[in-house]
């Protein structure tokens, strides 16, 4: 398995994934999430050496613009099968006619083209949000940013990783004492907004293992957060084998291949 992120924050995201399924099987690409333009994202997956034309389908993980945003434009454009819960399709009320829905059911690992996704409830203020576990014949990946706490379910199904690429979205320190309104405050910093660093950090402690082979800090706030920041919340790990690095807004991250 291999994935890179074409943007990641409250701008725009998308990670593309291209999972294995054997020596003899086309590998199977697929995005999580669309929140960039029609032609951002054409240009960003040329710019990963793939063709949108090699997509399979569409993850989404919930309703928000920064994730949704380009679904729809995209799906049409390349007849793109759409992947989300009962919750997030009602939400997103907006599908053209055409465009094929698969509803996934929180907590049931859905097979599809030989792979495996499993949805996993988070507590996010959208209808119904997930974040996802992916598995192909030889890697599990985990996709998780726009959450506002853990579960123990989340830390459960985190187990055993490969790969992982977890939200860090503020450093309590910068939201406090930054520019956002107090009601934006409570909500990004409340129990359905997002994750700190050091709450991220604390989840890391809980799932890192040995065969951890990356973990990529993803949806870092422009305003409240900075990599430095990660950085220090993360200078306690013990880190092994395992590689960190954190993916950006505007680049956001080349391809990772998982050995
Ligand atoms: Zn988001
Ligand atoms: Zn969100």
């Amino acid at each position: 398995m291999r994935f890179c992120s074409l943007g990641s924050g409250s701008q725009g995201n998308a990670l593309l994934v291209q999972a294995c399924l054997g020596p003899d099987t086309e590998p199977v690409s697929f995005l999580v999430d669309c929140g960039l333009g029609l032609k951002e994202v054409e240009e960003r997956i040329q710019s990963r050496g793939m063709s949108p034309d090699q997509l399979s389908f569409i993850v989404v993980t919930h309703e928000h613009g920064d994730h949704i945003g380009g679904v729809s434009r995209l799906a049409k454009a390349y007849g793109l099968p759409v992947l989300a819960t009962h919750g997030t399709l009602a939400a997103a009320n907006g599908f053209d006619e055409g465009i094929r829905l698969i509803e996934l059911q929180p907590s049931q690992p859905l097979q599809i083209l030989g792979l495996s996704l499993e949805p996993i409830p988070v507590p996010h203020d959208a209808r119904e949000p997930i974040c996802l576990r992916i598995e192909d014949s030889l890697h599990r990946l985990a996709v998780v940013t726009d959450l506002g706490h853990v579960t123990p379910h989340l830390v459960a199904s985190l187990q055993d990783l490969d790969a992982l690429f977890l939200e860090f979205n503020y450093d309590q320190a910068m939201l406090d004492n930054g520019p956002y309104p107090p009601s934006l405050k409570s909500r990004v910093g409340g129990d359905y907004g997002h994750l700190s660093n050091e709450a991220s950090a604390e989840l890391l402690r809980k799932v890192l293992g040995r065969q951890m082979q990356v973990v990529i800090a993803a949806h870092l706030s422009q305003t409240n957060n900075h990599p430095d920041c990660v950085m220090r919340a993360v200078a306690d790990i013990d880190w092994g084998e395992t590689h960190f690095e954190c993916a950006t807004q505007d680049s956001g991250l080349e391809w990772v291949s998982l050995k």
